[in-house]
């Protein structure tokens, strides 16, 4: 049975199928208009299958686990330095947290029959798609920068997929990309879009908790750009409140890059200065730029901005520290070192910070 999608802004319905609308008319995204909530007791850690990686959570998803590679159940460490714990996003099978997001988005294209699949990312989202798709054994198209490094089209190439590059500015490859779905001639697999994207990421909290003994922690600060993670932690730390798991709402602090931070300049002051270190999260126009905000005011959560020297400076760090991660991954710890100068973040809180992204890749 698949579930509707309803429009995030004017609650219409559309139909699903291989041929289902990527946005709602009104030009807002789209999501799921119903999620399963597990009924029964709280399961014990040693009860979860994690064997089944992310997919252990499964019931809180309204998509089957047909394309996987095992992805999920990332470790939760402890990180002294920092006085919290590092959720190691960046071991999974692209190298990225967005492998939750890609297992979900093409177990439910193959669900719906779907052959060829496109989406447009300079990094690794596109990894992630053209990967899955390839387990898949479905067609992808990956519309990326003409700019974007030789490294980053041959990954894509290797695995099968086709990179597209397009002349111009990042809008101008979402655009291309949307020309080609709007023909008809590829789904949407889109990391800002597509709502199975965001049920993927949603598991991030599923796991965060089981690995804590369903304790949530007073805060997690998170990298943003278009909230690929910050909105599914959101999602997965509500989910699991309301299947009673769960007792409590975090914090969600996010971090953006100064010059692309449109979130939080609708909270703050503009910031000033530019930073091209955190290249993974430089969105000036995130889709889905209201649902992060009211994620934000709802669990007492804020955005800032970071300028390229302390991310740079974290990276170092956290490269010392044996975490060999990709500079993008260096601006949530540093966010959260900026959070408690400014107070937001208490000695004493508990603190999970996801470290996003391989350093093998760049
Ligand atoms: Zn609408």
């Amino acid at each position: 049975m698949l579930t509707d999608l309803e429009c995030s802004a004017c609650g219409r319905r559309s139909a699903v199928g291989a041929d289902e609308p990527w946005r709602c008319a009104c030009g807002s995204p789209l999501d799921f208009a119903d999620l399963p909530v597990p009924d029964g007791p709280v399961p014990d850690f040693a009860d979860l299958d994690t064997r089944r990686g992310l997919w252990a959570f499964d019931d809180f998803l309204p998509i089957s686990p047909t394309v996987t590679l095992g992805e999920g159940f990332t470790p939760l460490v402890e990180a002294p330095d920092w006085d919290a714990a590092f959720k190691l996003e960046y071991v999974f099978p692209s190298g990225s947290f967005k492998d939750r997001g890609a297992t979900t988005t093409l177990s439910r294209a193959a669900e719906l029959g779907v052959e060829r699949v496109v989406e447009d990312s300079s990094g690794n989202a596109g990894a992630a798609i053209a990967q899955y798709a390839a387990r898949a054994g479905v067609d992808a198209e990956i519309y990326v920068p003409a700019s974007a490094k030789a490294s980053k089209l041959a990954a894509i190439r290797r695995v099968g997929a086709t990179p597209v590059p397009v002349e111009g500015t990042r809008q101008a490859v979402t655009d291309a990309c949307v020309e080609r779905v709007e023909e008809g001639d590829g789904w949407y697999a889109s990391h800002a879009w597509n709502p199975a994207f965001f049920a993927g990421t949603m598991t991030f909290a599923m796991e965060v908790a089981a690995q804590r003994d369903w304790r949530v922690p007073d805060a997690v600060v998170l990298p943003v750009g278009h909230g690929t993670l910050f909105l599914g932690a959101y999602r997965g730390f509500r989910a699991l409140l309301e299947a009673g798991w769960t007792d409590s709402m975090p914090r969600l602090l996010g971090v953006q890059a100064a010059g692309y931070a449109p979130l939080a300049e609708a909270l703050h002051d503009p910031v000033v200065g530019e930073n091209d270190v955190a290249d993974g999260i430089q969105i000036t126009q995130p889709v889905r730029r209201e649902q992060i905000l009211a994620a934000v005011e709802e669990t007492g959560g804020d955005v800032v901005a970071l300028d390229e020297a302390p991310v740079e400076a974290e990276l170092d760090r956290l490269h010392r520290a044996g975490f060999y991660v990709e500079p993008t991954s260096a601006a949530a710890p540093a966010g959260l070192r900026a959070y408690r100068e400014r107070g937001d973040v208490a000695p004493d809180d508990d603190v999970v910070v996801p470290l996003t992204g391989s350093g093998l890749k760049t």
